[in-house]
């Protein structure tokens, strides 16, 4: 058996643990009330210290990257708690489509302690997925980390504030500019958010093109600012 697949193996093995109370998810090791254990936590992979604050890219001294100053995109700031990779990803893809609900806690607690030095926001709202998707999955695990997430920053959230209108095709395989394109016009906004300071909440930021385009909603629904929260941001 490869690495990877006994990697995957061993993280099943670990959820399947994880059903007796107190096991790591990722490993199995005893934990008191906590969904990893320290090394494992300590293991998970980390986004450079030296970032663009507006995509979260690495960028030499934390300035502002070449892309943003060249095509901003319509979030003000990024803010992720760690970068995309394994066994993250194997989290996350456990989370979405075999309906691990309780790790939506953990991404929630994540990103609460990374928030906790960041400025306010006056209302969270989390990426809408397409009523198709919805029917098809059961739930929308940035709805589910934002339910978790707004009690303990004491932010009002809005679960419906903004609808994903068109069904569009998958965005993997595309560049940048075709993922731009194949989200043309696909939220809508009911909410009136003038002079408001919003953050859009996903699982994990890829290309950024969704979040761009529902900041762009946002901003058009009369938003002061716009900042991404991402569990884990793609390098
Ligand atoms: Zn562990
Ligand atoms: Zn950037």
């Amino acid at each position: 058996m490869s690495n990877s697949r006994s990697s995957l193996l061993n993280i099943c093995l670990g959820f399947a643990r994880s059903r007796l109370p107190q096991a790591c998810q990722l490993c199995g090791a005893r934990v008191a009330g906590q969904l990893l254990c320290a090394p494992c936590a300590a293991d998970l992979p980390r986004l450079p210290d030296d970032r663009c604050p507006q995509c979260a890219l690495p960028s030499p001294g934390g300035a502002v990257c070449g892309a943003c100053l060249k095509h901003p995109p319509a979030f003000d700031r990024t803010v992720a708690v760690h970068a995309y990779g394994f066994p993250l990803d194997a989290l996350v893809r456990h989370c979405k489509y075999a309906g691990a609900l309780d790790l939506t806690d953990w991404f929630a607690a994540s990103l609460a302690e990374a928030l906790a030095a960041q400025p306010r926001v006056d209302l969270i709202l989390p990426m809408p997925l397409h009523e198709a998707r919805l029917a098809e999955r059961g739930f929308n695990q940035a709805v589910e980390i934002a339910r978790r997430l707004a009690p303990r920053l004491g932010i009002p959230w809005s679960p419906q504030g903004c609808r994903r209108t068109r069904d569009t095709p998958p965005q993997a395989g595309l560049d940048l500019k075709a993922r731009r394109r194949n989200l043309r016009d696909a939220f809508r906004c009911d909410l009136d958010l003038t002079g408001k300071h919003v953050a859009v909440l996903d699982d994990v930021m890829t290309s950024g093109a969704s979040l761009d385009e529902l900041a762009r909603m946002i901003r058009a629904a009369g938003a002061a600012s716009v900042t991404a929260w991402v569990v884990a941001r793609t390098l």
